[in-house]
């Protein structure tokens, strides 16, 4: 049996060779497999390949596949260049900085050979920011409550796929790619495990808070049509608030004889309000219309530079 790990590199050199002496050990371990680390370096602008390219396979059942994008294209499209080129009978995900135990490959192969075809790893505990964590939550909860398919809460992108839930994934053609939806969405056997998330070995996060947020709205406008419906709801209160309000001042103008209110602050907060909804509303079009738009473009993911492998000895199945 042939295990692909993919693992996306951008900027990583710190934390390569810990990374490597890690799944050297956890692959020796288990040594009825044969394993393909497929880094993709997402264009990396340190020596990462170069630290690659000195990785030592040697008297192990572990090789590696470079494959280097043209450009930084971000996180899911590069998992996704990594799914394209493993060719393992089953892949597993997981990030250079040591936040995903290797160790933990041991268990997702086991469950893998009990039948499972997707296994991934859930976050017991988090070491990112108070702020962040919060933020995290508040998405993963949001995103369950209005997603098509939820999501299981606390899982990333680390874990197992057999060779034919990522050949699925990796053919499906849409740009809002959030890989743990994908992977919820096309069922077969799955199962969590739960671990405990450190914190990075070397480095910072390559997120900026800016990557974040797109990241989630992606997510949100990618995997659901609530937010458009929410829109409509929305004007259709608004145009019921202003119907009723319309009704009761004709009513006490002619009924009881009422006078008519003066005042302008009510007429001010109307069309203030009103206008805000119309801009909240054709922005929740604007963000569909423009995923159309570039989804309809059709441009590749991304884009492989080059690629190179460990020298081996023997071919690999
Ligand atoms: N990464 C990538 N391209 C990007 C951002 C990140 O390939 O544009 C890689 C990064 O090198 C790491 C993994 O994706 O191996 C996860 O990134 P990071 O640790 O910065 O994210 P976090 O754990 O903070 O969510
Ligand atoms: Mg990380």
């Amino acid at each position: 049996m042939l295990v692909s790990l993919v693992i996306p590199v951008l900027n990583e050199s710190e934390n390569l060779p810990a990374l490597w002496s890690r799944l050297r050990a956890v692959t020796s371990g288990l040594s009825d497999v044969e394993f393909e680390a497929v880094f993709v370096d997402d264009g990396s602008t340190d020596d990462t390949a170069a630290s690659i390219n000195a990785l030592p396979v040697e008297g192990g059942n572990l090789q590696w596949v470079l494959v280097q994008l043209s450009r930084n294209f971000g996180h899911q499209a590069a998992i996704t260049a990594g799914m394209q080129h493993a060719s393992g009978d089953a892949v597993v995900f997981l990030d250079a900085d040591l936040q995903d135990p290797p160790e933990l490959i041991v268990d997702f192969l086991d469950h893998f050979r009990h039948g499972y075809d997707v296994v991934y790893g859930v976050r017991k505990n988090r070491k990112e920011p108070l702020w962040l964590r919060f933020c995290f939550a508040s998405f993963y909860r949001l995103f369950n409550a209005i997603a098509e398919r939820p999501i299981p809460l606390d899982a990333g992108d680390f874990g197992l796929m057999s060779k034919r839930v990522a050949k699925l994934i990796a053919q499906m053609p849409e740009r809002d790619r959030l890989i743990r939806g994908m992977r919820s969405w096309v069922g077969f056997k799955q199962i969590g495990i739960p671990y405990d998330r450190p914190g990075r070995y070397a480095g910072t996060s390559r997120y900026s808070v800016m990557r974040r947020i797109e990241g989630a709205l992606d997510g949100l406008f990618g995997y659901s049509r609530i937010p458009i419906r929410l829109s409509l709801l929305l004007g259709i209160v608004v145009c019921l608030v202003a119907g009723v309000y319309l009704a009761s001042t004709l009513v006490g103008q002619f009924v009881f004889g009422g006078q008519a209110v003066r005042g302008w602050t009510s007429l001010l907060v109307l069309a203030f309000m009103l206008g805000g909804a119309n801009l909240v509303a054709t922005a929740i079009v604007g963000e569909y219309v423009s995923r159309v738009y570039f989804q309809g473009k059709n441009r590749p993911l991304f884009i492989v530079a080059e690629t190179a492998r460990s020298s081996r000895s023997e071919p690999l199945r």
